[in-house]
């Protein structure tokens, strides 16, 4: 202690000036390089677990025609999917609050299938429900997982993802929502040959089922396979909220067939890729999608199903433009932080739009044609300080989509 009073030492650990690599001096005390470290390292942590603390109250439950209103905030048109998936999560937050009492009713989870094209919103309509609860959400590929035991991943790692988002809180997890993509590529294949067994297909849906339905599973919560040396963690998947997404192409056919069967010289085989084929779309009930090859038992777990119309011209149009975080709002922004005003003449959102139509990737080929007109004045702006107001004109647009480029961006799509 006699070497310390005659010495500046670290207000926090005590350690001397010649035991330090740097002495920070305040007001009142000194601070050394470790304790530094140490005390951003409590403040990450802090801060870090107050972000994901996952948080959901039922007494604030926001009823379903709110819900409503805050995903048109976000995505365009879509009414019926978005009315179906308002009443299923309220209903679902109703149910988590109930006291199963004498009657003994005891509401079911209501777990949702959403069928529409790609590029029509319905992973975004699963991101923006999960970011208005509050709830960990994460997004899986049904196409990456095959039966335990073949190569390809458990589908008991959906449940690892959910843990990581959620900071490992169990709690948390136990409540949050998966969102399932391109579950109608795990169809039963109609033309598999018994002898082959079919690992990634009826066998995926057969363990899906498990979760879906409510269980206790144990998990490896780093992912991955299960090692018997790994320390589980029990997740219990009653109270998670599954939706599932596809595009069910081809849907249609077995849609028509069920809704006209009695009509003659019908020919449902060229409906497909036709306007009344997506008319058709709206009649999807659960009967078309075991038809489609998912198990019964699994259909009956999702039994809120909800189509996606396709993205006309002028749903397009709104998407380019209107929601809180379109892609023309998010250009100007960009050159905003530039001092930069920017400007879309009206020909050029048409154009974009027509470009996007001609993809036919929905609202996910907008991206990559803004992209491709943008990319030279992001690069060039910003070295041109003199440069204050920039319009992008149909001549510019076109220049920039060059017939080649737009090849390239096919061949990506
Ligand atoms: P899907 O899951 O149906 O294939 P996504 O939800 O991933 O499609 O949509 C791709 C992108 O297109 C989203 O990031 C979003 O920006 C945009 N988008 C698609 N549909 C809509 C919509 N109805 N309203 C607003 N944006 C949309």
């Amino acid at each position: 202690m006699a070497r310390r009073r005659n010495n500046i030492n670290c207000t926090f650990c005590g350690k001397t000036k010649d035991e330090t690599l740097i002495l920070i001096a305040g007001l009142e005390g000194h601070i050394c390089e470790a304790c530094v470290e140490q005390a951003q390292q409590i403040i990450e942590e802090e801060l870090y677990h107050k972000e994901k603390n996952f948080k959901f109250s039922l007494s604030k439950m926001i009823k379903p025609l709110a819900i409503k209103e805050f995903l048109d905030q976000y995505v365009i048109g879509q009414d019926e999917a978005k009315k179906v998936l308002s009443v299923a999560v309220y209903n679902h937050y109703k149910r988590l609050n109930q006291t199963v009492g004498s009657d003994d009713v005891e509401i079911e989870k209501s777990n949702i299938l959403m069928v529409g094209n790609t590029g029509t919103g319905k992973t975004l309509l699963a991101r923006t429900i999960a970011r208005f609860l509050n709830v960990p959400f994460t997004i899986v590929d049904a196409t990456v997982f095959t039966e335990a035991g073949y190569v390809g991943e458990d589908v008991e790692s959906i449940l690892s993802r959910l843990l990581q988002v959620c900071n490992y809180d169990v709690e948390a997890a136990e409540k949050g929502i998966i969102y399932i993509d391109e579950i109608d590529k795990i169809a039963r294949k109609q033309d598999n040959p018994s002898i082959t067994r079919d690992v990634s297909g009826e066998g995926v849906q057969q363990s899906l089922l498990k979760l879906l339905e409510g269980s206790e599973v144990h998990v490896p919560p780093q992912g991955g396979r299960k090692h018997p040396e790994q320390k589980m963690v029990k997740i219990n998947t009653q109270n998670i909220l599954f939706l599932c997404g596809g595009a069910f192409a081809g849907i249609e056919k077995i849609i028509a067939r069920r809704v006209r069967t009695n009509t003659i010289g019908f020919n449902a085989e060229s409906l497909v890729g036709t306007s009344e084929a997506d008319s058709l779309l709206r009649y999807v009930s659960p009967q078309d999608i075991r038809a489609f090859g998912l198990i019964p038992e699994l259909v009956g777990r999702v039994p809120a199903v909800s189509y996606l119309e396709p993205l006309d011209k002028k749903a397009l149009k709104a998407i380019l433009t209107q929601p809180k975080n379109a892609l023309i709002k998010q250009y100007k922004k960009l050159f905003e932080m530039e001092d930069i005003k920017l400007e879309f003449s009206e020909e050029v959102i048409d154009f974009i739009v027509e470009q996007a139509l001609d993809f036919k990737l929905g609202a996910r080929g907008l991206r990559s044609i803004c992209e491709a007109i943008m990319t030279d004045a992001m690069f060039e702006l910003p070295s041109q300080p003199d440069v204050k107001e920039f319009t992008i004109t149909l001549e510019y647009a076109q220049q920039h989509i060059s017939k080649d480029k737009m090849k390239t961006l096919r061949v990506a799509s």
